[in-house]
């Protein structure tokens, strides 16, 4: 058996090989079964491959924590499973059965568990995929699908702690369109942004923030991650209208904020304008968990919010939600799957 020699004080958000990956495949028409676990490794694939040529595949991803007792924690992988059938539906693939995807995960992160990093060092990012494995020349859906998880251990988001960062109002570039597949985790949803998203770094912005695409007005997301702005204690989050990715921890956070923290929610459309006079914004999905925002540029304008600083709701919300997947504080929604 392969042994692990992984450094966790090094990690970033980049891939490292594991010992293992889950493979099940499917064909078309046929319902999907339970996989095994093969060693990680490349696969083989036809040129000719639907996924190759016409990007029919999603992914997914989750984290999976490691406390100080050693216990292993899964974050309502459900949600996860739900998301990735509903996006099977939407890309003309079998839907994933919640048994499968759930056999996967608990299978994966339990021959990995040594690959997951203490929690203050970061996380085992789990990442499924789905795709139309088979040839087919014509542009159709696959005969055959393939499911795979691998996974990798990934760094904290924040190396010192939270901090605000920079994001540009993309002007140029849209995500995606109403009644397009900016709902579900699509493959073709991602490489559209990495143009804008790299000219933004280049410029010194962490990410962009994209605009509806019918009337450039209302927020959408922040790269891969959902928005949030605070304003006099109410909590306003783009509405989800289906070009827009429902995140589980936007869903986490709504439900935080709404009772834990007893704040109004409002699900809404929000213009860029309206954000401008927001007194705290952040962003929230697995990678990242919650990212306060400190500044914004839209057009010739920059605008600070909470001094630069980290937002006191901002921090609330990250600290309630962070004791519950870190396993330092109870789990009143019932949220953790342990191992
Ligand atoms: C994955 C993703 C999110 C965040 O979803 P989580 O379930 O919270 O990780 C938000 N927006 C986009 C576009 C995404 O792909």
């Amino acid at each position: 058996m392969k042994t692990n020699n992984i450094n966790f004080d090094d990690l970033t958000f980049t891939f490292t090989e594991t010992r293992s990956m889950y493979v099940t495949k499917c064909k078309r028409g046929d319902n999907w079964n339970t996989g095994e676990l093969v060693p990680y490794g490349n696969i083989s694939i036809s040129p000719a491959s639907t996924v190759l040529n016409y990007g029919q595949g999603l992914f997914e991803g989750m984290k999976a924590y490691k406390t100080d007792g050693g216990r292993i924690l899964l974050f309502r992988p459900e949600k996860n499973a739900e998301r990735a059938a509903k996006g099977c539906l939407r890309l003309s693939m079998p839907e994933i059965p919640k048994n499968v995807f759930m056999d996967a995960v608990k299978k994966i992160v339990k021959d990995n568990s040594d690959y997951i990093p203490p929690t203050e060092k970061g996380a085992l990012y789990i990442r499924p995929i789905i795709f139309g494995s088979a040839e087919g020349l014509g542009v159709a859906p696959s005969t055959e699908y393939t499911f795979i998880i691998y996974c990798s251990p990934v760094g904290p988001y924040f190396k010192g702690g939270l901090s605000p960062i920079k994001l540009i109002v993309s002007t140029d570039y849209h995500r995606a369109p109403l009644k397009g597949t900016g709902g579900v985790k699509a493959i073709g949803n991602y490489v559209p942004g990495m143009l804008p998203s790299g000219n933004a770094k280049k410029m010194g912005f962490a990410e962009i923030i994209y605009l509806d695409a019918a009337e450039e007005k209302y927020v959408e997301e922040v790269g891969a991650a959902n928005f949030f702005a605070i304003k006099d204690g109410n909590i306003i989050t783009p509405e989800l209208t289906g070009s827009i990715l429902p995140g589980i921890t936007r869903d986490s956070v709504i439900r935080i904020a709404k009772e834990k923290l007893g704040m109004n929610i409002e699900e809404r459309r929000i213009s860029i304008d309206e954000v401008m006079e927001a007194d705290e914004v952040f962003c929230a999905g697995t990678a990242a968990i919650i990212s306060p925002i400190g500044s914004i540029k839209y057009n010739n304008k920059e605008h600070i919010f909470s001094n630069g600083d980290v937002g006191n709701i901002t921090r609330k919300l990250y600290d309630i939600l962070t004791g519950i997947q870190f396993g330092t504080d109870s789990d009143p929604f019932d949220w953790i799957l342990e191992l």
